[in-house]
Formats: C-alpha cells, sequence, structure tokens
C-alpha cells in the first residue's frame, strides 16, 4: 500500500517557515513583503482564488492587497496599473489572475509585469531563467509538487519520469524541473500514443491532464512515485485526480490524494515566492 503524501501538512510548514522568513524582512525593512493580486472580472471560482490568496497571505506575515477590475476593463487600463504595481517599491509580488477575459491578451499582460515581481512565474524571462540555470522565479504548481516529491525522499537522480500535460502552467515547467534534478523525462500530451506503456515504465508520474481517473492504477509501476495535479468535479460533486487513487494506492510506493495533495503547495509556494522576491529586492537595493 502507498505512502500518502500529506500535501496539507507539507504545505503547513511551508507556510510556518515562510512566515519567519516574512517576519524577518517585515523587521528590517519597517513594512511586511507586498503581494498584489489583479482580478478582472466577476468569474466565480477566481474570486475564491483570489480571498484564499489574499487570506493566506495575511496569516503568513505578508500584506495582501486585491485589486478588482470590471470584466469590461480595456487593456490599456490593465497595463497602467501593472506599471503602476512594478514602480511602487512597496510592491514585492505581482500576480494576475487567470483566465482573463477574453478581450484581454493574457501573454501581452503577463509580459507587462516586472519578472522580479512575477510571483506566478509565467514571465518569458522566468520562464527562460528555468530552462536556463533555475535561477528565476518558478512557476507554483510545478514547484510544489517537485517539493512534495523531495519530501518522499526518493531521489529522482536518473529515474525514468513521466508528465502528463504539456501546459505553459504545470506540465512544461515541471518537466524541466525533473530535468534539472536529472530525471529522464517523457512527456505525454493528447497526441501521445500507447500511454498505458508510458506509464508502466515509470518512476515517477506527475498528471496535470484534467480528464477524471485517466491513468489506471495497474497501469503503474511497482514503487512508483505518482503526483496529481488534476482537479475534477465528478457529478456527484466529489472532487477527483486525473490518476485512479484507490488502485493505483495498491503499487505506488507514494502517491498524493485529491484533494490534500498538490492543491494546498500552489498557494504555499507562492507565498514562498513573494518573499523570494522580496528578499531579491532586498538584496538588490
Ligand atoms: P491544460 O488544459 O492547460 O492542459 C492539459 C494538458 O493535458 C494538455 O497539454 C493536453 O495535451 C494534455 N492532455 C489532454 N488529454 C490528454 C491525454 N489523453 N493524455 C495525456 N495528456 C493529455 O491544463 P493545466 O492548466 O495544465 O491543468 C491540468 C489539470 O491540473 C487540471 O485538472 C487543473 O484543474 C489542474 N491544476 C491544478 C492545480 C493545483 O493547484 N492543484 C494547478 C493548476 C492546474
Amino acid at each position: 500500500m502507498a505512502e500518502i503524501i500529506d500535501g496539507k501538512a507539507i504545505a503547513k510548514r511551508v507556510r510556518a517557515e515562510v512566515r519567519e522568513r516574512a517576519l524577518g524582512l517585515a523587521e528590517r525593512q519597517g513594512r511586511a513583503p507586498g503581494l498584489h493580486v489583479v482580478l478582472v472580472g466577476e468569474d466565480p471560482a477566481s474570486q475564491v482564488y483570489v480571498r484564499n490568496k489574499e487570506r493566506a497571505a495575511g496569516k503568513a506575515g505578508i500584506e495582501g492587497k486585491v485589486h478588482r477590475l470590471p470584466e469590461d476593463t480595456a487593456e490599456p487600463a490593465l497595463l497602467a496599473l501593472i506599471e503602476e504595481l512594478n514602480q511602487d517599491v512597496t510592491v514585492d509580488g505581482i500576480l494576475v489572475q487567470l483566465p482573463l477575459p477574453g478581450s484581454l491578451d493574457s501573454a501581452r499582460v503577463v509580459r507587462a509585469i516586472d519578472p522580479a515581481k512575477d510571483v506566478d512565474g509565467l514571465h518569458p524571462v522566468n520562464a527562460g531563467e528555468l530552462m536556463l540555470d533555475g535561477s528565476g522565479l518558478t512557476p507554483c504548481t510545478p514547484t510544489g509538487c517537485m517539493k512534495l516529491i523531495q519530501e518522499t525522499g526518493c531521489s529522482l537522480e536518473g529515474r525514468r519520469a513521466l508528465v502528463l500535460g504539456r501546459s505553459q502552467l504545470v506540465g512544461k515547467p515541471v518537466a524541466m524541473m525533473l530535468l534539472r534534478q536529472n530525471a529522464t523525462v517523457t512527456m505525454a500530451h493528447s497526441r501521445t500514443q500507447d500511454l498505458d506503456a508510458r506509464v508502466r515504465e515509470a518512476d515517477v508520474v506527475i498528471a496535470a491532464v484534467g480528464r477524471p481517473k485517466l491513468v489506471r492504477g495497474e497501469w503503474i509501476k511497482n514503487g512508483a512515485v505518482v503526483i496529481d495535479v488534476g482537479i475534477n468535479r465528478e457529478p456527484d460533486g466529489t472532487l477527483v485526480g486525473d490518476v485512479d487513487f484507490e488502485a493505483a494506492s495498491e503499487r505506488a510506493s507514494h502517491i498524493t490524494p485529491v484533494p490534500g495533495g498538490v492543491g494546498p503547495m500552489t498557494i504555499a509556494m507562492l507565498l514562498d515566492n513573494t518573499v523570494k522576491a522580496a528578499e531579491g529586492r532586498e538584496r538588490t537595493r
């Protein structure tokens, strides 16, 4: 039976450590690190996410502020706000909640953020740093996945890692992070053939697709580490991952549950990135 990777407990530890660093910064600078979240429109899920981020920031000794803009905000107005936040010395982290309303070009908006304040790690400069030496701010969910793997104590060195999904947000960056840890990385996506065969040979599986129980338990190699990023709602309202958790638990050595696995890590790593950004800016002053 697999050991369950307790994302909630690990995230709690990360948040406590972040809080210590945030309090240290506040003492040295006379102000808490500042995380500014920009929310455009009324999307109910985004509203919940943003509220959670603001609350979590406060608990971690970070000053969280939400800028709420109407659905019909024109791009120049949004870009002007971002520029204002870029220039504001009390702002350490800027996050634009995605997805943006269809009339706005999210790639252009993300590019407008100062890379040193880009706590979502999505700016092309930070994406590029990840390809080069990993020195920039890295996207929160993939960073959380790596922390969970690290917590298992399992080495990635020379092991076969399979990433399902190739999104900018999760799949691509996590593949690069695995490569940096010397794993032999395969990426699977919607056009991949023989997905079951790819899963069967993987020592580490990271599933970030968004299809309930796409990965069957019998595909999992004995002793594999399974990180399930997927969040899917079943018709009866329950949340399930991309992996059939019950069956996969019979074979995996370590596995994340959904909920309570990767999910809590995403906000924890956002807070970590905010403090990292603040520490980085402190060093360059
Ligand atoms: P996305 O829709 O941008 O990307 C999905 C990827 O899955 C695509 O690259 C696609 O090629 C691939 N794919 C589709 N069908 C496939 C198949 N049959 N086999 C293999 N790959 C296939 O999604 P995303 O933003 O990367 O998110 C993926 C999932 O992770 C979603 O369920 C999302 O809700 C969840 N998510 C969770 C967190 C968290 O904090 N836990 C954060 C981000 C995303």
